[in-house]
């Protein structure tokens, strides 16, 4: 399913947009100086069947096993291009608990199943080192204004139960789909603020493709 959205060549090394070769990324989150997020990678692009899937997943239309298929596309992802030593600890966006389809924490338990020899970090904790503690507005489908609202929400409804998991490590937090990174950036502001994180990097399964209708149709071939 990933092969067919290949992040192209020619990307934005903080939020992996694809760009033209010589152009600024537009996304105004890789300008600011004060951004919480050092980087965000992706295995592919939001395009095609996988764009369907995840939204599908998340909203329990599919069944829950699609996300071993997810968990071993981020594991496999992380063997080929990190080495286990490149992170203390790996987390998820968290979903609250009320949630009938808790996405991410599966995907995050089904990439830590992948790995046999137990060399990742893998948050396998409970309560996971991040939680949210209420459940606040959606961020996909809406514009820039909307989504930095709904980011600053996620920011007030993160908790970290435990400061000696997060303090002074090198965080990875893993999620389905970046648009913005205003939501990692969140994330990421909290374990930094709040936790005392060392650095925090994202590593989501799609990135999607805005303003990029050519290019991802080409890209996506
Ligand atoms: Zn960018």
């Amino acid at each position: 399913v990933a092969r067919t959205n290949t992040i192209p060549a020619d990307h934005c090394p903080v939020c992996c947009r694809p760009v033209a070769p010589a152009e600024t990324c537009p996304n105004p989150l890789c300008g600011w100086g004060d951004r919480y997020i050092r980087r965000v990678e992706a295995v592919c692009l939001k395009t095609g069947p996988i764009d369907r899937l995840l939204r599908d997943f998340k909203y329990g239309r599919v069944e829950v096993e699609w996300a071993d298929i997810f968990g071993r596309l981020l594991f496999g992802w992380l063997a080929a291009h990190h080495d286990p030593r490149d992170y203390d600890l790996i987390v998820v966006n968290p979903t609250h608990e009320s949630r009938k389809v808790r996405h991410t924490e599966l995907m995050l338990a089904a990439a830590a199943r992948h790995d046999d020899a137990r060399q990742w970090p893998f948050d396998r904790a409970e309560p996971a080192a991040i939680v949210k503690t209420h459940e606040t507005p959606p961020s996909a489908f809406q514009p820039w204004r909307a989504k930095k609202v709904a980011a600053d929400r996620l920011r007030g409804a993160l908790h970290i139960p435990d400061r000696s998991r997060i303090a002074g490590q090198r965080i990875l937090v893993i999620d389905d789909i970046a648009t913005t990174m205003l939501q990692l950036n969140a994330i990421a502001g909290v374990l930094r603020m709040m936790g005392d994180a060392r650095s925090v990097d994202g590593l989501v399964l799609a990135r999607a493709v805005l303003g990029l209708k050519g290019r991802a149709s080409g890209s996506s071939a």
